[in-house]
């Protein structure tokens, strides 16, 4: 190469490298963010019932983080089970409007910090804007999430699609609307759990991943369907007794033959050595339980570190949260990313999924398209 070509090619290295510098810099002291949020009802496809409760619908929050003519999307799911819905959310990214909008949105470790000490509880208005600043974050610099984490979107692994506990033949009908996912995922923890693992074992040979949603609430009990599962063609049971029950979890793993994972019991990072030490094998870690993408990160590399199985789930959402843990999901042994799949007026496209296999869209941030 002589000099005027080196030249030529290191002015073009340095122009490239500029990019990333231009997208780092810090925001003028004069600019501001502009948060909106609105609660968005999602239709459900069929009535959705766990042990939790029975719903049509699902009330979520959307979050918009707009600065730099970038818009970062984000949402949470609250449920009421962690005592939270999404007027509570909305309240609660409301109080913090000011801070988010005037903060350097790559500071966003002590911006978090700042929210998660003023605002208590509301773990998924926590993860909305969260995932918004991530999303902008990821737009910002032209790359997706997954890249931002180092990850490979060849690495993504299949997700699990869930069947609503049912009458047999709405079960059936699911499990055929089901056809392209090789493994599914039952809610059971019923009187009639029976009824519905037979009715699913009617319509599929198929691998089953089963979710008791802390149906079981004593330990001889848990023992007896568990055993019971293993000859019904179960790869592991979820968390089959309640969060609270964690003395039980060994006694229970000692009698049983398949992985136990805990999900209500493992919510923040410093669940994840509790459940840990309790015995559980894994943990399945959700965007809204955490507080957002960062959070979810942090617990599995906390559980990869104990030699936990890792799986990362969700809410009832649209493709916005869906999509945001889908980019951690090369990280995971097991992935049940569904939550979009069950609504029928989703206002995003993200993720989707090819014969069960998650595919990461390209774009920067989550890489989302407003529908
Ligand atoms: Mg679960």
């Amino acid at each position: 190469m002589n000099r005027r070509d080196w030249l030529k090619t290191a002015g073009a290295l340095g122009a490239a490298a500029s990019l990333p510098l231009d997208a780092l810099a810090l925001p003028d002291s004069n600019s501001h963010a502009k948060v909106e949020t609105d609660i968005k009802r999602l239709n459900l496809r069929h009535t959705w019932t766990t042990t939790m409760s029975s719903s049509e619908y699902r009330d979520v929050l959307m979050v918009r983080y707009m600065r730099d003519g970038i818009t970062g999307y984000g949402e949470g799911a609250p449920i009421v089970r962690y005592k939270e819905d999404a007027k509570s959310g909305q309240a609660a990214v409301a109080s913090v409007n000011e801070l988010l909008a005037s903060t350097n949105p790559w500071h966003i470790e002590v911006l978090e910090a700042e929210i998660w000490k003023r605002v208590p509880g509301e773990w998924a208005a926590k993860s909305a804007m969260d995932i918004a600043i991530m999303d902008w974050l990821g737009k910002k610099l032209g790359i997706p999430l997954y890249q931002y984490y180092g990850l490979d979107p060849a690495a993504a692994p299949i997700t699990t699609f869930s069947i609503g506990m049912d009458k047999p033949d709405v079960v059936k009908q699911k499990i055929e609307e089901a056809k392209d996912f090789p493994v599914l995922k039952v809610k059971v923890g019923l009187s009639t759990d029976d009824e519905m693992i037979a009715s699913v074992r009617a319509a599929t040979k198929k691998p089953l991943r089963v979710d008791a949603n802390e149906g079981w609430t004593n330990k001889e009990e848990a023992v007896r369907k568990i055993n019971w599962l293993e000859t019904q063609g179960v790869e592991f049971i979820e968390q089959p007794m309640p969060a609270a029950m964690l003395e039980e979890v060994k006694w229970v793993r000692s009698r049983v033959h398949m992985p136990i994972i805990a999900d209500e019991a493992c919510e923040r990072p410093a669940d994840v050595l509790k459940c840990a030490n309790a015995g559980y094998d894994g943990v399945n870690i959700k965007l809204d339980k955490a507080g957002g993408v960062r959070n979810a990160y942090k617990m599995l590399q906390i559980a990869k570190g104990l030699g936990l199985k890792t799986m990362l789930g969700c809410m009832v959402s649209s493709s916005c949260t869906v999509t945001a843990a889908a980019m951690l999901s090369p990280l995971v042994d097991y992935a049940d990313l569904d939550g979009n799949l069950l609504i029928a007026n989703d206002p995003f496209q993200g993720v989707s999924v090819k014969e069960g296999k998650i595919i990461l869209p390209k774009g920067p941030g989550l890489g989302l398209k407003m529908l």
